[in-house]
C-alpha cells in the first residue's frame, strides 16, 4: 500500500461517523485503538426546524455499535494504518504514485516515487486507486470524468473549541439546526472536551468566511438562535476552515485489473457526512469480493464488476438525499411537520436519523404516505407565513423528486447516466483530470513475482 503522506497526515473532513460507519472501522480492526483516545461517544440526535418542532433520538444500533464519533484524521488514520500493517499489509508511506502499468491492456501494477524521488515498479494482481477526490488512479484508468456528477448547493464553514458540557447529555449529541435555507451542527469531537461547529449555508459563504471570520460567525449565530444557545461559553476557539467545492459524483469504477474505492470512485454531498463509512465499506466489500478470486483474471474482472454495481446499490439513495439536503432553500412546513410527528410519536426511538445511520434508506424513512401526512398536517396547522399555494407546489415538486428517486432504485441499472429532476444539477463544466492520461506499457517486460494487490493511497 502507497501513500503520498506520512501519518498522522490531515484530509479537509469534518469526521463525523455514524453507527454504521463506527462499525466499519470496528470491522477493520481499528476501533479498540481509536478508543484509546478516549473520543466521546455520541448516542443521541437532535434535530430541531425553525425552532418550531423538535426531536430526540437514540441512534439505531449497527453490530454492537449504538453511537456515533467524531475522530480526526490524524487520529483515524494511525489507527487504520497499524490495523493494515498487523493484518500483514505492506504500509509504505511517502510514497506517490506516477502511473500504473499496463500489460495487454490490462493494469499490472503501478510506477512509484519515493521520499527521495527514486522510481521504481510494483507488479500486481489488481491495483486499487483509493486515493480521494482528485485520484491519480482514476485518471491513469481513464475513469476521472464522471459518467454522473451533480453541483452542491452548499458550503462548508466550520471551527473547533471546547465544549462547557463535556460528558453530560447534551455534550454527547449530535445536533442539526435547520433555521430558513441554512443548517448549522454542532458535535463532539475527539479529543478530550473538544467540539466541532458547522455552518452549511450557500456554497459562496465559504468565501465570505475567509474574508472575514468573525463577522461571518456572529451573523450565522443570529440566523441560529437555538445554536447560539448552546455554543455560548465554548472556549478555545480555532479558526475557520471552509470549502465550497464538493461536488458529487460516481466515476466508472472497475476495469480489467483495477478499482476505484472510497472518494476515488464516487462521492457525495458531505453535508449528510457518510463519506467517510462508504469509503471503509467499499474498501472492505472489494477485498471481500476480489480476495478470492485474485489468481483467476477472468473471474477477478467479473467481481470487480458485480462489486461496482453493489457500491451503486449501497450508495445511490444516499447520493439522491446528499443531493436533495444540498439544495440552498427554506425549510418546508411539510418537513417540519414530520419532525414534530415523529418527536412526538416516536419516543426517543430511531427514526429520522436512519437516514444518517443507515439504518433504512431515504424512501423507507421518507415514506410517501409520510409525505402526504406531512402536508395535510402543514394545511391544517398554519404553513408558518408561506402562502398555502406555494407550499403545495413545494410538496408536489419533493413528491416527484422522491418518487424519481424510487424508480430509478427499482430500475437497478448499471452506471445509470439519467438524471433525477430535482434531485441532480449536472456540472456544466466538470473537473479536468490531474494529469493526461499516458499508459505505461509493460509487454516487453517480464517480472517473476507479481505482489498480490497494490493500493494506491
Ligand atoms: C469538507 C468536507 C467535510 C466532510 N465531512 C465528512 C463527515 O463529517 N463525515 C464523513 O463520513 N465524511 C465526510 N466527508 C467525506 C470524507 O472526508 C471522504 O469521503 C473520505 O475522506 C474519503 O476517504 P478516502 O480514503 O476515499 O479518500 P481521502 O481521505 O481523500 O484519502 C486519499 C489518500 O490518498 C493519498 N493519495 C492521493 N494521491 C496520491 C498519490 N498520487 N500517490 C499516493 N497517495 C496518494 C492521500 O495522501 C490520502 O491519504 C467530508 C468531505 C469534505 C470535503
Amino acid at each position: 500500500m502507497l501513500d503520498r503522506s506520512r501519518f498522522p497526515s490531515d484530509q479537509m473532513s469534518t469526521h463525523l461517523l455514524f453507527p454504521d460507519g463506527v462499525n466499519e472501522l470496528r470491522m477493520m480492526g481499528a476501533l479498540d485503538g481509536i478508543h484509546a483516545s478516549n473520543p466521546t461517544r455520541s448516542p443521541w440526535l437532535q434535530l430541531s426546524t425553525n425552532g418550531e418542532a423538535e426531536l430526540l433520538e437514540r441512534w439505531r444500533q449497527s453490530g454492537p455499535i449504538d453511537y456515533c464519533m467524531c475522530v480526526p484524521r490524524t487520529i483515524q488514520d494511525i489507527e487504520l494504518v497499524t490495523s493494515a500493517r498487523a493484518a500483514g499489509a505492506d504500509v509504505r508511506e511517502r510514497h506517490r504514485l506516477v502511473g500504473v502499468l499496463w500489460r495487454g491492456g490490462r493494469a499490472v501494477g503501478v510506477r512509484y516515487a519515493d521520499a527521495d524521488g527514486n522510481q521504481d515498479d510494483i507488479e500486481a494482481k489488481l491495483v486499487i486507486g483509493a486515493d480521494g477526490r482528485r485520484s491519480s488512479v482514476a485518471s491513469e484508468v481513464g475513469a476521472f470524468r464522471p459518467y454522473r456528477a451533480s453541483r452542491n448547493g452548499r458550503g462548508l464553514v466550520f471551527r473547533y473549541a471546547d465544549d462547557p458540557m463535556y460528558g453530560t447529555r447534551e455534550g454527547k449529541t449530535i445536533y442539526q439546526w435547520r433555521d430558513g435555507d441554512s443548517i448549522g451542527f454542532m458535535f463532539p469531537s475527539a479529543p478530550g472536551p473538544k467540539m466541532l461547529m458547522l455552518f452549511m449555508g450557500a456554497a459562496e459563504e465559504a468565501t465570505e468566511a475567509m474574508n472575514d471570520q468573525e463577522g461571518y460567525w456572529q451573523r450565522k449565530l443570529a440566523e441560529h438562535p437555538q445554536m447560539a444557545e448552546r455554543v455560548a461559553g465554548c472556549t478555545d476557539l480555532t479558526k475557520l476552515r471552509a470549502t465550497g467545492d464538493t461536488s458529487a459524483y460516481f466515476r466508472a469504477s472497475s476495469g480489467p485489473g483495477w478499482a476505484l474505492a472510497g472518494d476515488a470512485g464516487h462521492f457525495k454531498d458531505p453535508v449528510i457526512g457518510q463519506g467517510q463509512r462508504d469509503a471503509l465499506w467499499s474498501g472492505r466489500r472489494l477485498a471481500e469480493v476480489a480476495g478470492p478470486v485474485l489468481d483467476d483474471p477472468g473471474e477477478l474482472d467479473l467481481a470487480l464488476r458485480r462489486w461496482e454495481r453493489e457500491r451503486d446499490m449501497e450508495c445511490v439513495h444516499a447520493y439522491h438525499f446528499g443531493n436533495i439536503e444540498t439544495e440552498i432553500k427554506p425549510v418546508s412546513p411539510v418537513l417540519v411537520e414530520i419532525v414534530r410527528r415523529s418527536g412526538r410519536s416516536r419516543g426517543d426511538g430511531p427514526d429520522i436519523g436512519d437516514v444518517f445511520g443507515r439504518g433504512r434508506t431515504l424512501p423507507q424513512v421518507l415514506t410517501i404516505p409520510r409525505l402526504i401526512g406531512g402536508l395535510s398536517d402543514a394545511l391544517r396547522r398554519g404553513t408558518g407565513g408561506e402562502p398555502v399555494g406555494a407550499t403545495v407546489r413545494g410538496a408536489i415538486a419533493d413528491l416527484k423528486v422522491h418518487l424519481g428517486v424510487r424508480q430509478e432504485l427499482l430500475g437497478r441499472r448499471f452506471r445509470y447516466s439519467g438524471v433525477v429532476v430535482g434531485s441532480e444539477h449536472p456540472d456544466p463544466k466538470p473537473p479536468a483530470p490531474t494529469r493526461p492520461v499516458a499508459r505505461i506499457s509493460t509487454d516487453l517486460i517480464v517480472h517473476d513475482n507479481p505482489t498480490e494487490t497494490v493500493i494506491s493511497a
